[in-house]
């Protein structure tokens, strides 16, 4: 079997001196590779910015992501840098995120717009730790067609909503992206949405995004970033995600990447990609960067959904090997894990190689089972 980068179809250390040399070239001219968005001239703190939809939210194209932070002269760095655009979750770093946010919030709660990832029948107990009486978005998981259609959600978003504890409601949503997001400007009442963007290569699903924004539903980027939640250690790397954010805050599709910070080093990074090149994008270099993802980069796009006859819970152990080898987040990965239980991690997969065969990005699936295992069981 291939190994796991085996399969690219580019070699990816050609397409990070690309991107390099391509994002060198735009900051030496000063000008962008695509077709400028009126929005463009928007700043906030004298960063680029963008209104967030139709919320009148007006917000930096880089936000604060939680999910590697535990300490808060991080967070706070980011907000003194001019990021007006915060996200956290209680589940992120086993509680010392949402933690290190409520510290943060106490003195500068008003600086930003605050989002938070939970539930709407559990904020007042995440409000108390995040030291705030209200968060400006509330984006509770969904992650399949029956979660988003669930009326109970928007009747307690409501409640949540005429108490004054909540401005926006939304959604998060990393698997099955595209009909969820479809659902969702169906529906109409979900105007913010914190979406998974690993199948941005889908132009189904980014007929979606474009449909949802056009609606006037604010979207904020995840699992988008070659090396997620890492700012890169060559020039290279960094150039590739430079890159990778601007395609993400195109003319055509999402409003703001979150970035996920756990490091002073990583703020400064998307503070100054913030400042000198989120304006540019290159479609060349988009193209080749989701060739580069052929057999390395699960899409998240749900083609293995209950396909596997043992039961392997197959999208989910790929995505805590993410976690265990892209965020380093091994603790919280094996915890995940944990609670798959015998009956569906990767122990029981019999290798008959069925998902493989569907897999979208042509993934070996049944070694990275394999891997996962070893790693977090
Ligand atoms: S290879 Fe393993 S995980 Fe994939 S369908 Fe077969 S038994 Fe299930
Ligand atoms: S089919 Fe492949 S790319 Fe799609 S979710 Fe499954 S493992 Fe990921």
């Amino acid at each position: 079997m291939a190994g796991i980068t085996g399969k690219s179809s580019i070699n990816r250390r050609d397409f990070l001196r690309r991107g390099a040399a391509a994002a060198a070239a735009a900051a030496t001219l000063g000008v962008g590779f695509g077709t400028a968005r009126a929005e463009e001239a928007l700043t906030v703190n004298g960063l680029p910015a963008v209104m967030f939809g139709d919320t009148g939210l007006k917000v930096t194209k880089i936000s604060f992501g939680g999910i590697l932070t535990t300490e808060p002269p991080v967070l706070l760095r980011a907000i003194d840098q001019g990021i007006n655009f915060v996200h956290t979750s209680p589940g992120y770093q086993n509680g010392r995120s949402i933690e290190a946010f409520g510290k943060v919030m106490k003195t500068h709660r008003s600086k930003v717009v605050l989002a938070l990832k939970t539930r709407p029948d559990d904020l007042d107990r995440w409000l108390k730790a995040l030291n705030t009486d209200y968060v400006d978005m509330l984006v509770p998981p969904m992650h399949s067609m029956e979660a988003i259609s669930d009326p109970t959600i928007p009747e307690a978003f409501e409640k949540a909503k005429a108490a004054g504890k909540v401005g926006q409601m939304g959604f998060a949503c990393h698997k099955d992206m595209t009909n969820i997001l479809n659902k969702a400007s169906e529906l109409g009442y979900y105007n913010v949405s914190l979406m998974s963007y690993s199948d941005a290569d889908n132009p189904e699903f980014l007929a979606a995004a474009k449909k949802a924004v056009s609606g006037g539903m604010g979207i904020m980027t995840m699992k988008g970033l070659p090396k997620r939640g890492a700012e890169g250690n060559t020039p290279e790397e960094r150039a590739d995600i430079t890159s990778r954010c601007a395609s993400m805050v195109g003319p055509e599709h999402a409003h703001t990447v979150l970035a996920s910070m756990g490091s002073f080093q990583s703020v400064d990074f998307y503070r100054e990609m913030l400042e000198t090149k989120i304006g540019h994008f290159d479609s060349d270099l988009e193209r080749q960067y989701w060739a580069a993802q052929e057999g390395n980069y699960c899409a998240m796009c749900g083609n293995c959904k209950e396909i596997c006859p043992n039961g392997v819970e197959i999208r989910r152990i790929v995505r805590y090997r993410m976690y265990n080898d892209d965020y380093g987040m091994t603790d919280y990965a094996r915890t995940k894990y944990s609670q798959l239980g015998s009956s569906c991690n990767g122990a029981a997969c019999e290798e008959c190689g069925l998902c493989e065969s569907i897999c979208k990005r042509n993934l070996p699936v049944v070694e990275m089972l394999r891997e996962a295992h070893a790693a977090l069981a």
